[in-house]
């Protein structure tokens, strides 16, 4: 028999009160509204929230499957989770299944234990929102993400970790009366003195967990080469990409590289893989991760996309591997866009204006011309994002179908997720061909069952809030 989880541990997710309104418009439109009744629509809503501050309930990872079996990689990882047992990192870690997906053959899965029943201590340290969350993911707490400790803390020291709800805690403090969320307990490695009185800045773990209030193995720097941290949806837009061996791609906001080293990794490291993004540092991470997972085909440079078409004819401009390209270049585009990232979990506070989060329709807009130039006759632009707004996805759609002729929406295989939202009015079969991961959906259903059977069924909907589109071009 499956039992209802315990979530009221968490609160929900704090945002300001323009953007709460904002997104609640969003969820209770008149088109949604008229499909699911006012009172379902508001629950829906209700469950966004909720679920937005809980971390998802199985960890994905991406294997390395062009340079080892599934089976090889599943059985390192399992070698090493064991040694982080007999390590000692947990206090009563029972041993973690690992489940290869049952649809994608580069994916492993991990349960996320908890919420859990841990006791609060005396010594409170205080660890800023986005700390908060990787915490919540299975990371330990390093001394850059540290805002309040105990004033004679000490290596050694055993303290309660909490998050700092509403981004009001200084760094520094000795102890915080603000808002704060409990995320478990955790050995101290260094004093107090080590974090804040540090001549230069401080790197490496503070805090080492070892009785979380969701407790999942830390993966930093765990087989490197071999497993790569990545939320289910992104593993899924890199399948609906459907890149072929020797096939030239363009990766247009391609900064860490997830996406982009698994493109590669799909097309057996044959053809070309642009990566551009604009931020130099950035850049640098995917050279590394290529690198690292040995995909020689990828070709980054730093670039603003929106200038990445040639547009003086008279000029050559370059036919190789280096920006700006002619159009009609590429027979693939992922179009992986900057977006106000709302789907994102866990995430316990989202500061952002309503005027931020507006700001990414016209940039996409502008990113998605030119993807359309740069894309072949015949070719496939998948369009991706890590939002939950209208605006920034299904209405988006709606403007690419009105703006370009030229485009219709495709099939995407595989499609695990719901389909698109009410509200931006696309028609019924335009909506079915869209792919959007709502967790929402089925927060209410969700159980603290443990069963594989149960486990798995949970991997393609307790997911971030993600939207994928795929477009072919005539
Ligand atoms: N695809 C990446 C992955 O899976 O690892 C994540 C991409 S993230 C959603 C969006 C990226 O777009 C950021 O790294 C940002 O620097 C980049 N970006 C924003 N505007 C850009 C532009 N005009 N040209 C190129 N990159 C841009």
């Amino acid at each position: 028999m499956m039992s209802e989880i315990n979530r009221s541990v968490f609160p929900q997710i704090a945002l300001r009160s323009e953007m709460q309104e904002y997104l609640h418009n969003v969820y209770t439109n008149k088109e949604l509204v008229s499909e699911l009744g006012k009172e379902e629509a508001e629950k829906v809503f209700d469950s966004l929230l909720s679920c937005l501050s809980h971390p998802p309930s199985l960890t994905c990872l991406r294997a390395s499957t062009h340079i080892h079996t599934l089976q090889d990689i599943e059985h390192r990882l399992e070698q090493h989770l064991a040694q982080q047992q007999v390590s000692g990192c947990y206090s009563d870690r029972v041993s973690t299944p690992i489940l290869p997906h049952p649809q994608l053959p580069d994916v492993l899965l991990l349960p996320v234990i908890g919420p859990r029943d841990v006791s609060i201590l005396n010594a409170e340290v205080i660890v800023g929102a986005q700390c908060g969350s990787a915490v919540l993911r299975g990371a330990h707490v390093f001394a850059p993400g540290v805002l309040s400790a105990p004033k004679f803390m000490k290596a050694g020291d055993v303290v309660s970790v909490f998050s700092d709800a509403e981004g009001r805690c200084t760094r520094g403090a000795k102890d915080f009366q603000g808002k704060k969320v409990f995320l478990g307990n955790g050995v101290c490695v260094m004093n107090r003195s080590d974090i804040f009185c540090a001549e230069g800045p401080v790197r490496g773990v503070a805090i080492k967990m070892v009785d979380a209030l969701y407790q999942s193995p830390s993966f930093d720097g765990v087989l490197p080469n071999e497993v790569f941290l990545q939320n289910l949806p992104s593993v899924v837009v890199g399948h609906v990409l459907g890149p072929r061996p020797g096939e030239r791609i363009l990766d247009m906001c391609a900064a860490p590289g997830g996406k982009t080293t698994h493109i590669a990794a799909l097309m057996a490291n044959q053809g070309v893989v642009v990566a551009l993004d604009k931020i130099k540092s950035k850049v640098e991470k995917i050279t590394e991760n290529a690198q690292a997972l040995r995909l020689h085909c990828i070709k980054a440079h730093c670039y603003n996309s929106i200038q990445a078409v040639c547009s003086d004819l008279t000029h050559s401009c370059s036919t190789a591997d280096t920006p700006p390209f002619p159009e009609e270049s590429f027979d693939r585009i992922l179009l992986d866009a900057p977006c106000s990232g709302l789907g994102q979990r866990p995430n316990m506070a989202l500061n952002y204006s309503l005027k931020e989060v507006c700001s990414y329709q016209p940039l996409q807009r502008k990113l998605f011309r030119t993807a359309v130039q740069l894309l072949k006759k015949g070719g496939v632009l998948v369009y991706s994002t890590c939002t939950v707004t209208l605006a920034e996805n299904e209405e988006q759609v709606a403007w690419a179908l009105k703006t370009f002729p030229c485009l219709t929406l495709e099939p995407q295989e595989p499609h695990l997720g719901s389909q698109g939202m009410p509200g931006a009015e696309l028609s019924c079969d335009q909506r079915r061909l869209l792919q959007r991961f709502r967790p929402e959906l089925s927060w209410h259903r969700a159980t603290e069952s443990h069963a594989s059977e149960d486990l798995l069924l949970k991997a393609n909907t307790d997911t971030i809030g993600f939207f994928i589109a795929k477009f072919s071009k005539r």
